[in-house]
């Protein structure tokens, strides 16, 4: 094991606990307050709070101030035998916004029933949350600096800053080409930089990838940034997932387990967010089911309201892995043009599709990767459904109120 010691890993233990890791003994009993965006961490608001809480010996209190997409939300966790500390004299105190108790479910990505917002967060300039949307695109695996540049001078041209790029691959067999490893990395970065390149989403098999990649950005003075990827055969790989959340460098695009109901993958999903790391994108990539023939799995991007209903997080989808071909509609749209515009238009905030410049060369899942041919149409599509998309919510929200409006003159 190397000795690379990331920044930003959170302590997790004694004194040194962090707010979320306290928060997660206790969180039976815990409650938050979340400070109105303009109150000041080192204010007389939240002193005078303090001061208030103290009354109560049991409860202990730990602040934090997240970064969110669009502001700094500053949160109080209290913590210990909450019951009898009154809400509504919280809720009255300057500065507070609300006061919210945890429920045991997905405590810390959770909305807890609608009562917190979402949390979004900017990395290396590009912003994800549950209002924004990015796509992603590249081959399954990195293979030859010539196909990687290929790749990137397209995406530029149609001005896509997010890439996917597999460097290490878990593979069905062992036979198959399992990616080059740390070896490609420094090309591999040079590469993105010289393109304008801001994010690659890159799988990470075991804790020693995260650092491998630390290691090498630092070293190539960091011109581009990286997601760590958990793929759906590590669904459910719990030290692994410790891993990616005890470090709070990169963030973290988790996948779906391909036979994990939503619960199971949410709950893994928490293990993340509990150690620390909050900057976590969840990915729905189809399950596995033979009611799914002829695509590769059974596509459930029906589910990404459900998910954006139920945690803070934004939502990411896979075609590409979901379809598993490029079979082509009587229409003239390809199975996985189709798929994309079905999660867009559920409200994805992000997706991941595979591309290379020579499918034919391609060391891995060549048949199910589009072209530099493609690229632009389905970026066009793509913005096209997303459009549409904006504007239902515009319509909905209208229609919302008109209906509200309505009932409050007819009561
Ligand atoms: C991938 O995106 O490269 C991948 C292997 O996907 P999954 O883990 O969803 O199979
Ligand atoms: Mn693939």
């Amino acid at each position: 094991m190397k000795s690379v010691k990331l920044t930003g890993l959170p302590d997790q233990h004694g004194p040194f606990e962090g707010p979320m890791q306290i928060l997660w003994r206790y969180s039976t009993r815990a409650m938050i307050i979340i400070m109105k965006p303009d109150v000041d961490p080192a204010g007389q608001e939240i002193q005078q709070l303090l001061d208030y809480l103290a009354q109560f010996p049991d409860i202990q209190t730990r602040s934090a101030g997240i970064r969110g997409a669009s502001r700094v939300v500053n949160e109080i966790y209290l913590i210990g035998p909450t019951h009898h500390v009154p809400i509504e004299t919280l809720e009255r105190m300057p500065g507070v916004e609300k006061v919210v108790r945890v429920s045991s479910k997905y405590r810390q990505i959770g909305r807890h029933g609608g009562q917190l917002d979402e949390l979004g967060f900017i990395y290396n300039g590009v912003e994800f949350s549950q209002e924004t949307f990015n796509c992603f695109t590249g081959p399954c695996a990195v293979d030859t600096p010539d196909n990687v540049e290929t790749m990137f001078r397209n995406m530029q041209k149609v001005g896509l800053v997010t890439a996917r790029m597999g460097v290490y691959k878990p593979r069905t067999s062992p036979y198959d080409f399992q990616g080059h490893g740390q070896s490609c990395l420094p090309w591999l970065f040079e590469l993105a930089g010289k393109y304008g390149i801001k994010v690659i989403a890159m799988e990470v098999l075991k804790e020693i990838h995260i650092e491998e990649i630390y290691e090498e950005l630092e070293k190539a003075g960091r011109p581009t940034g990286v997601m760590l990827q958990i793929g759906t055969r590590n669904a459910q790989n719990f030290e692994l997932l410790k891993a990616a959340g005890s470090q709070k460098e990169f963030p973290v695009l988790y996948k779906r387990g391909m036979g994990l109901s939503l619960e199971d993958s949410l709950n893994a999903c928490e293990y993340i967010a509990s150690e620390g790391n909050r900057n976590i994108v969840f990915c729905l990539r189809g399950v596995q089911s033979r009611l799914g023939d002829p695509h590769r799995n059974l596509v459930d991007f029906a589910h990404v309201p459900v998910v954006k209903r139920l945690t803070r997080l934004p939502v990411c989808i896979d075609p590409t892995h979901s379809v598993g071909s490029k079979d082509r509609a009587p229409d003239g749209l390809m199975d996985i043009f189709h798929v994309s515009a079905q999660g867009i238009i559920a409200g994805a905030n992000m997706i991941l599709v595979e591309f290379h410049p020579r499918p034919e060369m391609a060391l891995c899942d060549g048949h199910q990767a589009l072209t530099m041919q493609e690229l632009e149409h389905y970026v066009a599509d793509v913005e096209l459904v997303r459009k549409c998309y904006l504007e239902r919510v515009n319509m909905a929200r209208q229609a919302i109120f008109k209906n509200w409006h309505q009932g409050k003159k007819e009561a």
